[in-house]
C-alpha cells in the first residue's frame, strides 16, 4: 500500500503570523513529504507492506516506525490547526479538562511546561487515558497510541517545527500555537 501525502486543511501561508508559510514550505513540503517517501520505500517485502498506517504505528520498529510514526504524527498536527481557530474548547471536552487541571489557562501553562521539558526532539500531547485526561511527552516519532492512550491534540517540539519562525525560542512558538489550534477538531476528536 502506498502511504500518501495529507492534504492542508488551509493554504499554506494561512497560519502566518503564528506559522509562516516558510515553515509550512519545510515542515509539511520537504520534512513530512521525506518520511512519507521513507515509509514507502521501506514496508515492501516487509509484514507492512499492507498494513494501515495506525497499525505501523502500533506495531512497527525501526525505520519503519520511526517514519510511520512521524507521518502519523505531523498528520494529526497539521490537520488541528486553521486560521480562524475556535481558540478554546466547549463541552464535554472543556467540562473534562476544567475538571482535570482547574481551567484551560492552567491546562495550558502545564502543558506548556511538558512540551518545555521534553530534552531534545519530541511531541507534547494531551491524551485520554480511560476517562481521564492527560498530558504526555514523548521522545523522537514516540506516539502515546503505543501506550494504549488516544491522542487528541500535538504540538510538535523537533526544532524543525520552530527554528525558521522562533529560532531557539520554543516557548514562544508553543504560546504561538494556542492562536491556530482548532478546538472544535479536538472536541470531534474527543467525542469519536
Ligand atoms: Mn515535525
Amino acid at each position: 500500500m502506498i502511504h500518501k501525502m495529507p492534504e492542508l486543511p488551509y493554504a499554506k501561508d494561512a497560519l502566518e503570523p503564528h506559522i509562516s508559510r516558510e515553515t509550512i514550505d519545510y515542515h509539511y513540503g520537504k520534512h513530512l513529504q521525506a518520511y512519507v517517501d521513507n515509509l514507502n520505500k521501506l514496508i515492501p517485502g516487509t509484514p507492512h507492506e499492507n498494513a494501515s498506517l495506525e497499525d505501523i504505528v502500533r506495531k512497527a520498529e525501526g525505520g519503519i516506525f520511526n517514519n510511520g510514526a512521524q507521518v502519523w504524527n505531523h498528520t494529526f498536527y497539521f490537520d488541528a490547526f486553521y486560521p480562524r481557530a475556535q481558540k478554546e474548547p466547549h463541552g464535554a471536552l472543556k467540562d473534562a479538562i476544567v475538571n482535570e487541571w482547574g481551567s484551560f489557562d492552567k491546562f495550558k501553562e502545564e502543558f506548556a511546561k511538558a512540551a518545555m521539558g521534553q530534552f531534545g526532539s519530541g511531541w507534547a500531547w494531551l491524551v485520554k487515558d480511560g476517562d481521564k485526561l492527560r498530558i504526555v511527552a514523548t521522545s523522537n516519532a514516540g506516539n502515546p497510541m503505543r501506550d494504549g492512550l488516544k491522542p487528541l491534540m500535538v504540538i510538535d517540539v523537533w526544532e524543525h517545527a520552530y527554528y525558521i519562525d522562533y529560532r531557539n525560542r520554543r516557548a514562544d512558538s508553543i504560546t504561538a500555537s494556542w492562536g491556530i489550534l482548532d478546538w472544535k477538531k479536538i472536541e470531534g476528536r474527543y467525542e469519536k
